[in-house]
């Protein structure tokens, strides 16, 4: 149990490197400032600590005005002038949702009644015999069903009978100029009531108080509900009397945005216009906006009809907008929400540090790299910053060769080959840690030296050893042994502690005193186990391991190298010749993982 309180009541946090530098201190700061003021400034600019709601809202339309009209009809076979009055019944009709219609223009076909007749001459319903017609046939375009006739229209244009509402109606081009042109001049008043079921906050857009008699002008009096059509065309650049003959769709936006803080209150609507049918008339298939509707009435007991298509505007009003209201939980949200922003310093100098030490800044091969002061400034954080990691699989090895400064890394299976062959990768060498070296105890006296043998191992480190026939071929230095290893791990102990010929490693002085010292490596076991009690048996296996690993450290420097370092076989023997095993039977490298 204890244990499992001591994983709850932790707390990991990460370890950071400071890096004291004006430069980067400065950007830092400077990084932070232009986040902050724009976390700031976005956060006043759009209010983003207040919860927003859309608008719900209702709204009712009245048009008012009235117009003449001058037809011309054909009355018993006379073309008559007529002048008629128009009012908001007669041009008005209810659309469905928050739109109002207005007509503008329309053509009459008077007088129609069930009966036999022949369609109104175009190019699809022309014929010359009955030939031309199908009976039955019912085209979406036309009129009525086909009775299979070709009668005569009118002079000696025949066309298809069809059984209709007679006489058909006549395919015309809308009257230009618009019939209620003076439409311009009505007025329509808009009743806007709007709500924020979660704010709790209802309000319309006509105020006690407001007067009724106004006209709604962008600047003067942009609160008027009253619009004059007329004023509404020309505030989106468009014509009236143009729009007027063809018929169109216009827009009525109403913004809504409301700022429901007791300290900054404000709900009033804005009005926009905005053309939304398509505005190329000529262009396109169906130009303006039209339908088709009919009065019928009963003339000596048979049902007539008149026929009217009506070209008109249609208005669309669109409410839209949102009340905010100060909420603590947005506030929260957004501050949370900008906090990774600052991070923004930290990408930007880690990719300055990343960049200005890599290998082209280093190499100078570009003449215009004119910091590579800077580059080596830099060059030395990465380093305290980046420790790079190598998969530890079985095939890693490390090898150091005592003419080459350098480490390799080698990563691969051998199969074979000896490692001494193995190219590998260079890796660099770890710098000297003097203070593990003052750690060793060399103030320890060795031994009296034999008389003659400090010459004859300065002799030895000088000159290239003779190359006993015994050495393998791999070999460099003369003094390596062939490996006692089965056949398929032998290639791991075939190294050389040299690459190219010269004298041995284990012939240097520190060989001798830190890997070879009796002396030395029992204070070293003794170091780590104080009361360490070395008998016969083990002090030889316990020396020897102690000197592979007291070469590993001083050859490959850091302890992660040292695990999968391979020693090399001149020192290998070196050491078991100096520490033996009573049987001779050396289990060699064993991968730690
Ligand atoms: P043993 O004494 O019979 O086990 O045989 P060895 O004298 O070969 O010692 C084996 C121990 O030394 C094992 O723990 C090995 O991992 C280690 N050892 C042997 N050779 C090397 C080597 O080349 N590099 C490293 N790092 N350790 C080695
Ligand atoms: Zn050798
Ligand atoms: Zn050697």
């Amino acid at each position: 149990m204890p244990a499992l309180w001591d994983d709850i009541f932790q707390y990991e946090t990460d370890k950071v490197l400071r890096i004291q530098s004006t430069n980067y201190g400065t950007i830092k700061w400077i990084l932070h400032m232009i986040v902050f003021s724009y976390v700031s400034f976005a956060l006043v600019s759009d209010k983003l600590y207040q919860r927003k709601e859309d608008v719900i809202s209702s709204v009712h339309t009245k048009v008012k005005g009235v117009a003449e009209v001058r037809e011309e009809t054909l009355g018993s076979g006379l073309k008559k002038v007529v002048h008629s009055v128009l009012d908001t019944a007669d041009y008005t009709f209810p659309v469905q949702g928050n739109s109002f219609f207005v007509m503008t223009n329309f053509l009459k076909t008077e007088n129609q009644v069930q009966g036999l007749c022949p369609e109104y001459p175009t190019r699809r319903t022309l014929c010359s015999s009955d030939r031309g017609c199908k009976k039955g046939w019912m085209d979406p375009q036309s009129k009525g069903i086909q009775t299979g006739r070709c009668v005569v229209y009118k002079g000696n244009q025949k066309t298809c009978e069809v059984s209709a509402w007679c006489p058909t109606e006549a395919t015309e081009e809308a009257p230009r100029p618009a019939l209620l042109n003076s439409a311009e001049n009505f007025t329509v008043l808009i009743k806007n009531n709007i709500d924020f079921p979660g704010h709790k906050y209802t309000t319309r857009n006509i105020l006690p108080g407001l007067n009724i008699t106004c006209t709604f002008h962008k600047t003067e009096n942009p609160q008027c509900p009253i619009f004059r059509l007329g004023d509404i065309f020309q505030e989106t650049g468009d014509n009236f009397s143009e729009v007027a003959v063809q018929g169109g769709i216009m827009g009525i936006e109403i913004y809504w945005n409301c700022n429901l803080d007791r300290w900054f209150h404000s709900c009033r609507p804005k009005y926009s216009f905005r053309r939304l049918d398509d505005k190329m008339s000529n262009g396109s298939v169906y130009p303006g906006y039209n339908f088709r509707y009919a009065k019928y009435y009963r003339e000596n007991n048979v049902e007539k009809r008149t026929l009217i298509k009506a070209f008109g505007i249609r208005f669309d009003i669109l409410v839209f907008g949102t009340g905010g209201k100060f909420d603590v939980i947005m506030l929260i949200v957004y501050i949370g929400s900008t906090l990774s922003y600052f991070g923004l310093a930290t990408v930007l100098i880690d990719l300055l540090i990343s960049t200005y030490s890599s290998r082209c800044c280093r190499s100078r091969v570009y003449p215009y790299c004119k910091c590579c002061g800077c580059c080596a400034v830099n060059e030395y954080y990465y380093r305290k910053k980046c420790e790079s990691v190598v998969e530890p699989k079985r095939t890693l090895k490390y090898v150091s060769f005592v003419d080459e400064f350098h480490i390799r890394m080698v990563n691969e299976q051998l199969l074979g080959r000896s490692l001494q062959d193995v190219k590998g990768q260079e890796v660099p060498r770890p710098l000297m840690d003097f203070t593990d070296l003052s750690r060793l105890p060399l103030s320890l006296q060795d031994p009296p030296p034999a008389p003659g043998q400090a010459e004859e191992v300065q002799l030895l480190s000088k000159e290239e050893p003779p190359r006993p026939s015994s050495s393998p071929s791999w070999c460099q230095c003369g003094n390596c042994l062939p490996s006692q290893l089965p056949e398929s791990q032998r290639c791991l102990e075939e190294l050389c502690c040299r690459k190219k010929p010269g004298a041995c490693i284990t012939t240097s002085e520190p060989f001798r005193k830190l890997v070879l010292s009796r002396r030395v490596l029992k204070f070293l076991l003794l170091y780590q186990e104080p009361l360490l009690v070395l008998d016969a048996d083990s002090a030889s296996s316990r020396l020897r391991h102690c000197a592979y690993r007291c070469y590993a450290a001083w050859r490959f420097g850091s302890q992660d190298l040292a695990d999968f370092a391979v020693l090399p076989s001149c020192c290998r023997w070196r050491i078991r010749m100096e520490f033996p095993k009573s049987d001779g039977q050396y289990r060699g490298f064993r991968s730690p993982y």
